[in-house]
C-alpha cells in the first residue's frame, strides 16, 4: 500500500541528566550501592552521596526489548545478569567502559511503557526513585542490597512525589467546548473491499471500523458531534466519503487505515500519519501521530508526511489519514488483532483530535 521506507529502528531518547557537585574519581569502586524494583514498578537506587547519574531509554529494536539504563561513576567489580519476572525480561549490571557502572533494565514486549512521563526523583543525597511501569500481573520484587534508609521517612516523601505524577494520566482526554465541533471519522475500505489482509487473515476493514467506532464514542462523550462515513460493511467509494464530510461542514476529517507492506514483510512495522496541505492538517496529524506512538511501544515512527490520498486531498477541512500499524508486520499484527490494543489506539486518536480542537479549534 505504502512504499517501504527505512524504519527508524533506533529511536534514541536520552532524557535525564543530573549534575550534582562532586564527580567521583574514576578509579573508585561503583557509586551504585543498592538497587531494587518494587512490586509497584518503582525502581529505587542508593548511591554514594552526590553522585552524577545519567539515565537513558531506548525503544525496542530487533535485538533488544525496550531498555532503560542508568550510568554511575566508578567501576563495577563483577558484571552480572539477573533474570526478571512480569514485565521485566532481565537486569544487567555491567561496565560499558572503564571506570563506569551501568544498570540496564530490559523489558519484555507488550509492556506499555510511558517514558515521556518518567521522572527520576532524588529523595536524598544518595537515594533516587523512578516509576517505570504499572505491573499488570503480579510482579515480584528484584534487587540487590538495601536501598531503604530507615532513618528518614522516605515513604511519605515518595508518596507525595507520586501523587503529583499520577495526575499526568497520559490517556486522560482533554476537555473541549461541548457542541461546538463536528468531526467526520472515515473507517477505510468496507464491504467487498477489505483493504489490507495481514497475518492470519486479519482484515483492515474490520480493524479500522472497530477503532473508528470507539473513537466516535470517546469524542461523543466529550460533546463533539461525530459522524462516521460508514457504520458497517458497506461498499463505499471515495467521492461519497468526501462529499459527506464537505456537506456536514465538519471541522476536521480523519480517515483511519491499517497498512500492508509490499511482499508482506513481517519485519516491517510502524505508524504514520498523512496530511495533504496546510499547517492545520499538519498540526492535527502531528498530534495524532504522537499519541498513537505512545500506545505502540517498539513500533517504528514512520512520521508525519504529506500524502496525496483522494480523501484528504479533496475534503475542504483539515484532513488526515492515519495508518495505525502494519497488519503484515509481526509486532503490529499481533497487537492489532486484540480489542485492548484497538481501544488504546482509539483513545490515542481521540486524544490527538481533542488536543487539536482544544488548541487550534
Ligand atoms: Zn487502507
Amino acid at each position: 500500500m505504502i512504499k517501504f521506507l527505512d524504519n527508524k529502528l533506533f529511536r534514541y531518547l536520552s532524557f535525564f541528566l543530573f549534575l550534582n557537585s562532586a564527580v567521583l574519581p574514576v578509579n573508585s569502586s561503583s557509586a551504585l550501592a543498592a538497587w531494587g524494583i518494587k512490586t509497584n514498578g518503582v525502581l529505587e537506587l542508593r548511591t554514594k552521596s552526590n553522585t552524577n547519574l545519567k539515565a537513558y531509554f531506548q525503544k525496542a529494536n530487533q535485538i533488544y526489548g525496550d531498555r532503560f539504563w542508568v550510568d554511575f561513576p566508578g567501576e563495577l567489580k563483577s558484571p552480572r545478569t539477573i533474570k526478571g519476572n512480569g514485565a521485566i525480561k532481565e537486569i544487567r549490571l555491567g561496565k560499558p567502559n572503564k571506570g563506569k557502572t551501568r544498570l540496564v533494565i530490559e523489558f519484555k514486549e507488550e509492556t506499555y511503557l510511558k517514558p515521556l512521563n518518567w521522572r527520576m526523583v532524588g529523595l536524598d543525597k544518595n537515594k533516587w526513585i523512578i516509576k517505570l511501569f504499572n505491573p499488570k500481573k503480579s510482579f515480584k520484587m528484584i534487587g540487590e542490597g538495601l536501598v531503604e534508609n530507615r532513618k528518614r521517612n522516605v515513604k511519605a516523601n515518595q508518596n507525595s512525589n507520586y501523587k503529583k505524577k499520577s495526575n499526568y494520566g497520559y490517556l486522560k482526554l482533554p476537555e473541549v467546548k461541548r457542541n461546538k465541533f463536528s468531526v467526520v471519522i472515515d473507517p477505510g475500505h468496507g464491504g467487498p473491499d477489505p483493504g489490507a489482509i495481514g497475518i492470519g487473515g486479519i482484515r483492515e476493514t474490520d480493524v479500522v471500523l472497530e477503532v473508528s467506532k470507539i473513537v466516535k464514542d470517546l469524542l461523543s462523550e466529550k460533546g463533539v458531534n461525530v459522524f462516521l462515513t460508514r457504520k458497517n460493511e458497506i461498499d463505499l467509494d471515495l467521492p461519497p466519503r468526501v462529499s459527506f464530510a464537505n456537506n456536514k461542514d465538519a471541522d476536521i476529517f480523519v480517515s483511519i487505515h491499517a497498512n500492508a507492506s509490499r511482499g508482506k514483510r513481517r519485519d516491517i512495522n510502524g505508524l504514520e500519519t498523512f496530511y495533504y496541505r496546510g499547517w492545520r492538517g499538519r498540526s492535527l496529524a502531528k498530534r495524532i501521530q504522537q499519541q498513537i506512538l505512545r500506545v505502540s511501544p517498539g513500533s517504528p515512527d514512520r512520521g508525519v508526511k504529506q500524502g496525496r490520498f483522494y480523501v484528504i486531498k479533496n475534503t475542504r477541512m483539515p484532513a488526515v489519514l492515519v495508518e495505525i500499524g502494519f497488519l503484515t508486520g509481526r509486532l503490529d499484527a499481533r497487537r492489532l488483532e486484540k480489542t485492548t490494543h484497538r481501544k488504546r489506539l482509539a483513545y490515542a486518536i481521540a486524544k490527538g483530535i481533542l488536543e487539536y480542537l482544544n488548541r487550534v479549534g
